[in-house]
């Protein structure tokens, strides 16, 4: 198997109306769904001509009113291997959370501070394309409905049989060797569907081919939010290995 990782910093904007790109970092188009750690390139020397952007942490940033999102840390100062980030739209019975995230330490560290935050449980997990540091974590959301484009779904299916039935201890990624299992969507659209969550408008669209052939993008007209998935890249160069670059 290529073991070949490249490492992604991604940051995004406070307040509302920031555009929030879950970025992706995986290498080798059979590495979709294995995560592990992504080994962070070194910074380049430091040159006042091109100021570098800032580090930021690890957290739940509450962007509207009941809508949040959960930033992994990263920057130039900062060797974490989270790469991707997610989403929180919070009803009145249940959260539906944007993407799983790339392992068990940040998919229960997203779930803890969604709980903690919001006092709902997770009833729904939209996710946005089918790599490994969005799906991976899907397995931790034990009592949601997945849903995605049948692209993602298909690709989940396929890197089933490759997923290892333990999860190694990695940095970032996994504290201690435990049970892995790699969690197909049961819901899939091939268009847009749209939730009503609480007072929240969220219109999930298809608009792949592009960052891979089963892009969805999560939009809040009210909020003027959002939820880019790996089409939209912050700080950092798009990742491009499977996708339709025009697009
Ligand atoms: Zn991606």
């Amino acid at each position: 198997m290529n073991k070949q990782r490249l490492s992604r910093r991604e940051a995004i904007q406070a307040g509302a109306g920031a555009v929030v790109g879950a970025a992706a970092a995986l290498a080798g188009t059979r590495l979709y769904a294995q995560g592990g750690a992504v080994v962070p390139t070194p910074p380049p020397a430091r040159d006042p001509r091109y100021p570098l952007p800032p580090s930021w942490n690890r957290e739940l940033r509450r962007l509207a009113p009941n809508v949040y999102a959960y930033s992994q840390g990263g920057g130039p100062d900062m060797s974490g291997p989270g790469v991707s980030n997610a989403g929180l739209i919070v009803g009145a019975d249940y959260a539906l959370a944007i993407d799983a995230l790339q392992g068990p330490i940040p998919a229960k560290a997203f779930i803890a501070a969604s709980k903690q935050a919001t006092g709902k449980d997770i009833g729904r997990l939209m996710i946005t394309h089918h790599h490994g540091d969005h799906v991976n974590g899907n397995q931790f959301f034990t009592h949601a409905e997945i849903s995605s484009h049948p692209y993602c779904r298909e690709e989940v299916l396929k890197a089933v049989a490759n997923t290892p039935k333990m999860w190694a201890p990695t940095p970032g990624v996994a504290d201690a060797a435990e049970p892995r299992t790699l969690v197909p969507p049961t819901v899939t659209f091939k268009d847009d569907v749209t939730y009503y969550i609480g007072g929240t408008e969220v219109q999930f669209r298809f608009v792949g081919p592009a960052h891979t052939w089963g892009d969805v993008m999560a939009y809040l007209p009210k909020e003027k939010i959002l939820f880019a998935g790996d089409v939209a890249f912050f700080w950092v160069a798009p990742y491009a290995n499977n996708s339709y670059i025009t697009k």
